[in-house]
């Protein structure tokens, strides 16, 4: 293990003791939780922070942990009891920078060193305190190990935020950055691009009732605690990126109204820049209409599970024989069981909580497939961002209530106004019939609400869950595939 980087502090630990500011954050996808690089992470398992809590062991934002008593989040390393960083001496390079923070200017051009306003200490300093700290740390970050830190995790730079006051521009720290990532701004990927994405969606004419649920901001951005996102846009196309442990790949083609020859092109250029020749450079969700175009380019289009469409007709209805035994399932659970549903609300998150830790403890003792447990496992964090930001990522949840206790919970989301997207379905899995009717309650209300089609998403490749998917009776498998540069097969 390396020693890791000591840097020189201004404020003083008792007034961090009063505070309330740092290492809690309103919600789990906080763009400012802190970042570990690789060896800050192998520090910080040994002073017995979790490995759950880092997605990516090469360097990753840290995956936040619900407060026990109050409705945000913690950094897993901080100690509630004590108000204090259980790896202190050892704490990453990004919280021993703060107050200071690193952040890219407006246009996304220059990296600055600045001062961050929500620390209360700022209010009670003299500037020209804080300017001669911020001078020393300038002076480190010119150092080239300490340059080279940040260089090799990029994310340690944050996005501009108004209420950080810049006391420094690094112009040796862009250069460097730039000569390792190229020119281009890369953008985190973040709630305020999701306006951004939407409208390039509009635009693309890739975004139809019967397009992949891909074709949506919610469907990429739940996942952003586990997989870092990035966009740029090239060529006139929005291109959205997503860093994986094995490397980056583009979750979705370039998103723009012209062909996807030139944006895609330079994409791949980025992509082999960061992974090298690796093929885990891949471009996913490619639709059907991309494919001739893709493969004229020599990529190699290989398909993947298609999502489920459904009439949303057929499943709000549940008649005739070939749903028999949905219907039979549902008029049980409504004959012997005494239950309210609602829509979800921000105060049913922790029974929310409580019901996906049942639900996958009884989805494991079933013996699911043991890619069905990795997923369960990766699902928490996005469910907490759902839980969290439902009503800003537009998301709509339904809960049901069997004698006050919360037992199922679903959430889904307009992919077009005709098409509703079931993103998610938790249930209490030894209530006979409750996942079915669920299932259909949130069909009828999508079709009252004007819904024609239902996408159900993929099967993951899961058996038990690809039966229980044909057993509604799509009305459409919507093709998916993947495709890869020609070379790299
Ligand atoms: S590592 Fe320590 S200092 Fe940094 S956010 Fe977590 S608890 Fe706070």
């Amino acid at each position: 293990m390396i020693p890791p980087i000591v840097l020189p502090q201004l404020v003083p630990s008792r007034t961090c003791l009063q505070c309330d500011v740092c290492c809690r954050f309103p919600d789990p996808d906080s763009a400012l939780r802190p970042y570990f690089t690789e060896n800050e992470i192998t520090w910080a398992l040994a002073g017995s922070v979790e490995e759950t809590a880092f997605p990516n062991r090469r360097g990753s934002q840290v995956i936040l942990v619900p407060e026990p008593h109050g409705d945000g989040y913690l950094c897993p390393a901080f100690e509630t009891a004590t108000s204090t960083c259980r790896i202190y001496e050892q704490r990453p390079f990004d919280c021993q920078l703060y107050p200071l923070a690193l952040m890219w200017d407006e246009p996304h051009e220059q990296v600055l060193l600045g001062w961050d306003t929500k620390c209360p200490f700022m209010r009670e300093e003299i500037p020209a305190e804080i300017q001669r700290h911020a001078d020393r740390v300038r002076a480190l970050l010119d150092r080239p190990d300490i340059q080279d830190h940040v260089v090799a995790h990029p994310r340690l730079i944050g996005r501009f935020q108004e209420d950080v006051i810049v006391l420094a521009h690094l112009p040796r720290l862009t250069e460097a950055v730039a000569g390792q990532w190229g020119p281009m701004p890369l953008h985190r990927f973040t709630l305020d691009d999701i306006p951004h994405m939407t409208a390039s969606l509009d635009r693309s004419g890739l975004c139809g009732p019967q397009s992949l649920a891909a074709y949506s901001p919610v469907y990429h951005y739940m996942w952003n605690g586990l997989l870092a996102y990035w966009w740029m846009d090239l060529q006139g196309a929005l291109c959205l990126f997503a860093q994986s442990p094995d490397g980056w790949f583009m979750p979705l083609p370039p998103i723009g109204a012209g062909s996807i020859d030139a944006p895609l092109f330079d994409a791949m250029g980025l992509l082999r820049r960061r992974n090298g020749d690796s093929a885990v450079s891949r471009v996913e969700n490619v639709p059907s209409q991309l494919v001739p175009e893709l493969e004229r380019l020599g990529y190699r289009v290989t398909p993947k599970e298609p999502d489920y469409l459904y009439r949303a007709a057929d499943l709000a209805a549940l008649a005739g024989d070939r749903y028999k035994s949905q219907r039979a399932l549902c008029n049980r659970f409504e004959r012997e069981q005494s239950f309210e549903m609602h829509s979800y609300q921000m105060s049913d998150r922790q029974d929310c909580r409580a019901l996906l830790g049942d639900w996958s403890r009884q989805k494991q003792a079933k013996g699911l497939e043991s890619f069905g447990v990795m997923l369960l496992a990766d699902a928490s964090s996005a469910h907490e961002v759902l839980w969290s930001q439902a009503s800003v990522l537009r998301v709509t949840g339904r809960i049901v209530r069997t004698h006050g206790r919360l037992c199922a919970y679903t959430f889904g989301y307009w992919l077009t106004s005709t098409t509703f997207c079931v993103l998610l379905e938790v249930t209490d899995r030894t209530l006979p019939g409750l996942a079915q009717y669920l299932f259909r309650e949130t069909c009828r209300t999508a079709l009252a609400e004007g819904a024609e089609y239902i996408n159900a998403m993929d099967d993951a490749g899961l058996p038990g869950l690809r039966a229980s998917k044909q057993a509604y009776h799509p009305a459409l498998l919507i093709p998916n595939f993947v495709a890869v540069p020609a070379r790299e097969s």
